[in-house]
């Protein structure tokens, strides 16, 4: 019988009761149980004579139940436990609050076995709800490295040891998954002696070694599933599209800025894929600033002259607006017609006579000026009134019908049931905290979407927001080619950090007002972190903002942006900011997606002690973006150490990928890359800054391959990556 998946019921010992209580955390199988690893070991391995104790130690002492007997304190209503127990050395005493049944068991002349912490009060040195078992018991909770669960209601690590301990009896045959001769070479433990180890471990070596091999069981299961993905993705074919050396030269010698060495490797390597028939896969991983966005246009003016239709998602609907807004602009003089498409816009840029020419309404010139009567109409503004709205209906008619070359939206763009003509290239300008799992999703959209060339997929483009550390990018993309923007545009100046102790805020408030006297713009950010805590902050942003506006700084104008804002109020809120209706922009987290003032110097960052350095590194994205000087200020409530050094590293570098190394370390994967969710085993994720699991996991995983394309020849691994692939999922 497959023991593994026994229902954890037909253990002898757990009844129904457990096993409803087991499913809570997710074990409705023996496997399960056995897979319910300890998160951590106390060490009560050492025997303590009762005279040697110390307080305040952890120890275990053997000895006899001396005195024993059962209190009950009328005024609290408990009931107590009291029992002295002596070894040959003196003896001590141990109390157990409202566990009655504790006396049944411990009657003088017992021998026991008892660990704990050692407290002491003015009758010396007592033990207070110590663990314990009879001597005649072989060691389980005490007198040895004591492994401790995760528990829930119900369910005590003391019961799963118990359990534990039960099953290991019943000598079960094991399966390992992992083929014997991987495991010899690694010096690695089989699955049984494994799961032994990390249950009842005789010494640290032993646990430490289990996590290993399980860690690796993991990752190479990972890289399985990447490389699988990988060589399914390879079996589809994409349209040709054909480098334009002369198109793409001429475009980019006409802009106002000479490509980046980092640019220009990753646009070549971008536009040599889109040339094959395998789908291109590559993830563009670049830092705040890096010039992603123009990567991106190249892309597309390379499709578009090839008479192809391109996708680019955003992940919100105010970015989306703006890489419309900037991708317009780089096109005005081609005959290329770029449209977005979300929930509040449905408009197209009408660049060229072509679609003026379609009767559709054309927002009037008059009306954006009545509403900012005093502000100059900015370039920003006309090409604003330039653009030409339509009905959904229309929009999506002149996608199917290949009148739009670039389409911009919200990741709507390719979930919705929307037909393209020729679409060949997919852009997603992707936020990291989107999670595997949505982009799992949106891949598999990708492969299936109405891009109207039959037997063909879409290239696909993804850009991250935060570079991502090496360690991960091998770990978790491995399905991905990399190319890297590892270089800033030259010119810009390092962005000077400062944290700053409450004391100090006056100053910052005399620099902001030097900065806006000198015409620079200053971002106020009050940030959100989490969902539930939407309202709260709301008010919190708009309290900030009144307060600042009536008491710090009456003789400025202050603007407030934040979530619960419509995408045309947002709009209109940073169009203002932009033509400088503001000098002070109050915003919460909504800033972070890329959004581009280049006139903005000034970041201040108000609680910054709750943020992830990453976040954190977004957020001053949002200035140093002209050859000014910008300035970022990280105000914390707090004087902590801990606090300070981890924020230091903002001081420190300007550098996006140090800071996700060192965001990665203090925080782990879980958190950095949203993997938490993913399903993912703790144990995977502690071993994810292990270079050298991941790469050995990669090279084995490709030499399983290359012996057994689809593993029929490893039944038991690809079991595994049956379970892996519904519990997390890759790009
Ligand atoms: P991100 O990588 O954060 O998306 P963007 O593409 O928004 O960065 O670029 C940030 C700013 O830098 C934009 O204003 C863009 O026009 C400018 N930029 C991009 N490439 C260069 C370059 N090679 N030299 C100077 N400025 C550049
Ligand atoms: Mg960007």
């Amino acid at each position: 019988m497959d023991i593994l998946n026994a229902k954890i019921e037909s253990i002898p010992r757990v009844s129904q009761k457990y096993a409803e209580i087991l499913k809570k955390i997710n074990v409705t199988t023996v496997g399960d149980f056995l897979f319910h690893f300890p998160f951590r070991y106390e060490d009560y391995s050492e025997r303590i004579e009762i005279d040697s104790l110390i307080g305040g130690q952890t120890a275990t002492i053997m000895g006899e139940i001396s005195k024993s007997k059962l209190v009950r304190t009328w005024k609290k209503k408990m009931m107590i436990t009291e029992c002295y127990i002596a070894d040959e050395t003196g003896s001590v005493r141990a109390v157990w609050f409202n566990q009655p049944y504790v006396s049944d068991s411990l009657t003088v002349g017992k021998g026991v076995r008892l660990a704990g912490k050692v407290l002491e009060d003015k009758n010396g040195f007592y033990f207070s709800n110590p663990a314990w078992e009879l001597s005649s018991r072989e060691p389980t909770n005490t007198g040895r490295l004591v492994p401790v669960y995760s528990e829930t209601e119900g369910l005590t690590s003391k019961w799963i040891r118990w359990q534990m301990q039960n099953i290991f009896k019943l000598d079960l045959e094991i399966p390992d998954p992992i083929p014997t001769e991987i495991l010899t070479e690694l010096h690695l433990p089989s699955i049984k002696t494994a799961l032994q180890y990390i249950h009842f471990p005789q010494n640290e070596t032993q646990y430490l070694l289990a996590q290993k091999r399980f860690a690796f069981q993991n990752m190479l299961t990972v890289q399985l599933a990447s490389l699988k993905v990988k060589a399914n993705w390879e079996k589809e074919s994409s349209v040709k599209i054909p480098f334009q050396e002369k198109t793409i030269q001429k475009f980019t010698a006409s802009l106002p800025f000479t490509l980046t060495n980092a640019q220009r490797k990753a646009s070549f390597e971008i536009l040599k894929d889109l040339e094959k028939a395998r789908p291109m896969n590559r993830l563009l991983n670049g830092d705040v600033g890096s010039g992603k966005t123009i990567v991106a246009a190249l892309a597309s003016l390379q499709t578009a002259q090839a008479g192809l239709q391109t996708a680019l998602m955003a992940p919100t609907e105010v970015l989306a607006r703006q890489h419309f807004e900037s991708i317009s602009k780089l096109f005005a003089n081609y005959n290329i017609s770029v449209g977005l498409l979300t929930n509040a816009y449905q408009i197209v840029a009408s660049n060229q006579p072509a679609s003026l020419a379609d009767g559709s309404s054309v927002i009037s010139n008059q009306k954006i000026k009545k509403n900012n009567h005093q502000s100059p109409i900015t370039d920003y503004q006309l090409l604003v009134t330039k653009h030409s709205q339509f009905k959904r209906t229309e929009l999506l008619e002149k996608i199917k019908s290949g009148n739009i070359d670039i389409l911009i939206g919200t990741h709507a763009l390719i979930q919705k049931d929307i037909r393209f003509r020729k679409l060949a290239l997919v852009i997603i300008d992707e936020q990291h905290r989107f999670g595997v799992g949505q982009r799992a999703f949106l891949q598999q959209q990708i492969e299936t979407i109405n891009d109207g060339l039959p037997g063909k997929i879409p290239h696909l483009l993804t850009m991250t927001a935060t570079p991502i550390p090496r360690t991960l990018t091998m770990a978790y993309f491995g399905n991905l080619d990399l190319s890297l923007l590892d270089e800033m545009p030259v010119g810009r100046l390092p962005i000077v950090t400062k944290i700053i102790p409450p004391n100090k805020r006056p100053e910052v408030y005399d620099f902001v007002r030097s900065q806006v006297a000198d015409g620079r713009q200053v971002f106020i950010i009050f940030p959100l972190v989490e969902e539930s805590e939407k309202l709260v902050e709301l008010k919190a942003a708009t309290a900030e903002h009144e307060r600042l506006s009536r008491d710090i700084f009456p003789e400025l104008s202050l603007g407030l942006l934040h979530g619960k804002l419509k995408a045309k109020e947002k709009e209109q809120v940073m169009a203002d900011y932009k033509n400088k209706k503001y000098d002070i922009l109050v915003a919460t987290s909504v800033v972070e997606v890329g959004i581009d003032i280049p006139n903005a110097t000034v970041i201040i960052i108000e609680d910054a002690e709750r943020f992830g350095l990453s976040q954190l590194h977004q957020f001053r994205g949002r200035v140093g973006r002209s050859q000014q000087q910008s300035y970022c200020f990280l105000l914390t409530g707090s004087h902590t150490i801990k606090a300070k050094s981890r924020l230091g590293a903002l001081e420190k570098t300007n550098s996006g990928f140090e800071i996700a190394e060192a965001d990665l370390k203090m925080r782990g994967p879980g958190e950095f890359l949203g993997l938490r969710q993913s399903g993912l085993p703790d144990i995977a994720m502690e071993h994810l800054g292990n270079v050298k699991l991941i790469e050995i996991s990669r090279q084995k995983a490709l030499a399983l391959l290359k012996n057994s394309p689809s593993l029929s020849k490893y039944p038991l691994l690809k079991k595994e990556l049956k379970k892996f692939a519904t519990n997390v999922h890759l790009e």
